[in-house]
Parts: structure tokens; C-alpha cells; sequence
């Protein structure tokens, strides 16, 4: 992609209304804007970064064999009075009506879409286990809107919902969320923790959220610094394994972490040893909840057991924040130049500087590189603007993408061209080819 021929509206000067640098980055690399409060355009950089992290979101699902759908935005009344949940949801939940006058309400949430749709379609446990999921906008009229898509009004969410037979099979898909979710935030860059969490308005019995440690994370965390080592890594797990599932979450979740609501400080003292005992903040990044029959019960979702008995399905719910993820992402990786994107999720994977653009070989030499690369399947962006060096360097370095390739008469007349690290700062000449080499 041509920086001349693309849309990217960075910014020069800081925006007034950014409190932490998360909001600040996304602004100033034009990859979003404020409609409203809480509800943003996504720019096409931004964008790019959306569809990357629901990308990963997705293939972690599938893989452990959950069930992708989509539910729509908007849903009636009336599936939220079965539950008991249209009182009781109070004013984050945005009421609309139509023009007939029917009663309807933009999602925060879908466990009652959900169990409408189980069911009206499933009647037997031969159909269980069975897991749906969709990645949807949301919308939850939040009282203090800010730090940009972080607390979002209007927010992408992942929300998954198990239907189960009995208890011991739900908890394993509870589990096998868990695992799915730790593997999701690691292709990310992060190191999400689950912390044991309140129940809170959905109601329920286990619960953990996923944490990613940053100092303008909105919960106050408590844990035994050694749990931020652990690491799911390259490991095969087998979702279908019982046991192997409930002996990674067990791995996680042994060491203390708490967030402030369910922090102990009794326990907390006794189990961990002080030098490891550290007090932070986080950023909610996801979270899982068994919440037995609360929903199945009242709203009829039954099926019929080995037994021929109709027993009410056991059920939970699972959400990863997928446009707060943006932001978290950038508060766990950013210099003070710019954002540094992981591997995983950034929009391009390279940037190409062309210093003269205009002259035939540094163009020729920025199309052989952004070539070579898309025949790897990767994608680079080129900037071929009349801008002095400094300006682009400037661009690069705050859209983070993680190689710089620069691109100038003088190197190219020995046939080199420079290549740089947005991590590391480390910068290398070599060929083209080389180049190529080297970013795929
Ligand atoms: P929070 O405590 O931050 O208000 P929540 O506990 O109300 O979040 P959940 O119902 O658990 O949120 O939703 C699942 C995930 O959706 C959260 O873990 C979070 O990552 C994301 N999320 C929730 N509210 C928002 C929001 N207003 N803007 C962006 N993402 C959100
Ligand atoms: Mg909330
Ligand atoms: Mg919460
Ligand atoms: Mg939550």
C-alpha cells in the first residue's frame, strides 16, 4: 500500500482529551475517531488492527472447538423479561422503541438471544456439548465513557455461551475457555492473568478475569509476582482432554491473584511469601463465568436426558474485550515515540521509507520489497509522500509497525537498502532481497 494513495490522518499536535497514552497513540496514528462519547470511527489503520486481534480471537475459538454465529445488535424486550433482566439491567442499557411502539434495547449482552436460539433448535443431549459464540457491537451507556475504546459506549465484544448437561461438562468448557483465552492473549503480545472475580449482575458461581498489568488499568490487582512467568507457549493441548484442560488452569490459577473485589488480604498474607507479593493495577481484558441454570431454567431451555428426564442445560458465558484489546495492547507496548505493535496484530507488517520518491530506482527498489513481501503473504506500507526524512521516520516510528525498510539513492547505488527494528532500534544494511528475507 501506497502512503499517497491510503488514508492516515495522524495528528501533530497531542489531542487535548487523551488521558493515557493508549488513547493518546490511537489519535495521533489516525486510527480512530470520536463520534460521540464512547463511539468511534474505526480509520482504516485501526481497522486493520480490529479485524487482526478478531482474526485471532476467531482461530482460537475454532480451535477449541467452538461454534462461530453473529446475533444481531438490536433485541426485543420481551426475551430480557423472561430472565427477569429488563428491570433489573438498569441505565446502562440503551431502551429504544419503534414505530409500532415494541419495546427493544441495543445488546450489552446476549445470554438471552442465546438460549432463545438453543432453545428453540436443540431438545436432546445427544446435541451437548455445545458451544456458540459471536463477535458483535455492543452497547452499554457507561456512565464515565473514556480512555478512548477502552470503556467504549459502543464496543466489540467476543461473548461465547456453553450449553452443557451437567455441571462436571460445563466446568469443562469453562476450563477450556480459559485455555483458549490464554492462548489468544499470548499471540497478542500479552500476559493477560486470570484473577478470581466477583460474580457481579450476570450472576454466577466461578468466574475469573483476564488482567493485563498497566499502571492506567481501572482495577486494583493483587498477585505473587511469579505468575506473571507462566506461559502457555507452543504446547499442543487437546480441548477434548478433561483432565489436561483442568491441569493448565490449575497451572494458572494456583499462585494469588486477586483483583480488589475478591482480595483477601488474610489469605493473601499467608500464601504469599513477601518478596513475591505485589500490588498493581490491570486492565480487563476478558472474562469467564459457569453460571449453572440461571438463564435454561426460567426461560425453558431443556433437554432431554440419557434418562428421558427434561433437565434444564448448564450454561456460561465467556467475553474477550476486543476493542479494548487495542488499547490494552498499546499500553503494554509503546515507547516514547509511538506504538510497537507485536507481530500478531499490526496493521502492516512493514514499512518502507522511500527518501526521494520520485527518483526511478528508490521507487523501482520500494515496489521490489513491497512485492516480495506480498508473495509471502505479508503486507507493507510505502511512504512515497514529498516529506523530508525526518517526518516519515516520525510517522513510522509512531504507527509502530515492527520493521522499518529505508530506501535512498546513497545505499542503493552499492545495492543496499536499511533495515530497522521498532523494538530494538537495531539498524542493518543489506540487500533487497536480504530484506525480504529477513522480515518473512
Ligand atoms: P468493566 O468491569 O470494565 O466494566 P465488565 O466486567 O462490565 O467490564 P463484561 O461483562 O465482563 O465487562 O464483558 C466482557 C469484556 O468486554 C470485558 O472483560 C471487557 O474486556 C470488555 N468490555 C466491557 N465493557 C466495555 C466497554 N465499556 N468498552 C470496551 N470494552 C468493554
Ligand atoms: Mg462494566
Ligand atoms: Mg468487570
Ligand atoms: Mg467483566
Amino acid at each position: 500500500m501506497r502512503l499517497t494513495r491510503y488514508f492516515l490522518p495522524t495528528l501533530k499536535e497531542t489531542p487535548r482529551e487523551a488521558q493515557i497514552v493508549s488513547h493518546r497513540l490511537m489519535l495521533q496514528g489516525g486510527m480512530i475517531k470520536q463520534q460521540q462519547a464512547g463511539i468511534y470511527s474505526w480509520l482504516p489503520l485501526g481497522w486493520r488492527v480490529l479485524k487482526n486481534i478478531e482474526r485471532i480471537v476467531h482461530e482460537e475459538q475454532e480451535r477449541a472447538g467452538h461454534i462461530p454465529l453473529l446475533m444481531p445488535t438490536l433485541q426485543p424486550a420481551e426475551l430480557w423479561r423472561e430472565s427477569g433482566r429488563y428491570d433489573a439491567y438498569g441505565p446502562e442499557m440503551l431502551r429504544i422503541t419503534d414505530r409500532q411502539n415494541r419495546e427493544m434495547l441495543y445488546g450489552p449482552t446476549n445470554e438471552e438471544m442465546i438460549t432463545d436460539i438453543f432453545r428453540s433448535h436443540v431438545s436432546s443431549y445427544r446435541d451437548l456439548p455445545l458451544t456458540l459464540y459471536h463477535i458483535q457491537w455492543k452497547f452499554r451507556d457507561e456512565m464515565r465513557p473514556r480512555f478512548g475504546v477502552m470503556r467504549g459506549r459502543e464496543f466489540l465484544m467476543k461473548d461465547g455461551y456453553n450449553f452443557d448437561l451437567d455441571k462436571e461438562a460445563a466446568l469443562h468448557a469453562y476450563n477450556r475457555h480459559m485455555v483458549s483465552y490464554l492462548r489468544t492473549y499470548e499471540r497478542m503480545g500479552l500476559t493477560a492473568i486470570p484473577m478470581r472475580a466477583d460474580s457481579g449482575p450476570i450472576g454466577g458461581e466461578d468466574t475469573h478475569e483476564f488482567l493485563v498489568l498497566a499502571e492506567t488499568g481501572e482495577s486494583e490487582v493483587f498477585y505473587d509476582d511469579r505468575v506473571t512467568g507462566l506461559k502457555l507457549g507452543a504446547r499442543e493441548v487437546d480441548y477434548d482432554d478433561r483432565a489436561e484442560i483442568a491441569a493448565i488452569c490449575e497451572e494458572f490459577t494456583t499462585l494469588y491473584a486477586r483483583t480488589d473485589e475478591t482480595h483477601d488480604a488474610a489469605v493473601y498474607e499467608a500464601e504469599v511469601p513477601e518478596a513475591h507479593r505485589r500490588v498493581g493495577r490491570g486492565i480487563e481484558v476478558g472474562q469467564i463465568f459457569y453460571f449453572g441454570t440461571k438463564y435454561s431454567e426460567p426461560m425453558g431451555a431443556v433437554v432431554q436426558g440419557p434418562d428421558g428426564r427434561q433437565v434444564p442445560v448448564h450454561m456460561g458465558s465467556h467475553g474477550i474485550g476486543v476493542s479494548r484489546l487495542l488499547g490494552a495492547i498499546i499500553e503494554a507496548s509503546h515507547d516514547d515515540k509511538g506504538i510497537v505493535w507485536p507481530e500478531g496484530v499490526t496493521p502492516f507488517h512493514a514499512g518502507v521509507v522511500n527518501l526521494r520518491a520520485g527518483d526511478g530506482d528508490c521507487d523501482a527498489a520500494c515496489a521490489a520489497i513491497e512485492a516480495g513481501l506480498a508473495a509471502r503473504g505479508l503486507e507493507a506500507l510505502v511512504d512515497d509522500r514529498d516529506a523530508r526524512a525526518g517526518e516519515k521516520f516520525g510517522t513510522m516510528d509512531l504507527i509502530g509497525l515492527p520493521w522499518r525498510v529505508t530506501v535512498g539513492p546513497r545505499g542503493l547505488k552499492d545495492g543496499k537498502v536499511e533495515l530497522t527494528s521498532r523494538r530494538t532500534g537495531e539498524a542493518e544494511e543489506m540487500s533487497v532481497e536480504a530484506v525480504i528475507d529477513r522480515i518473512a
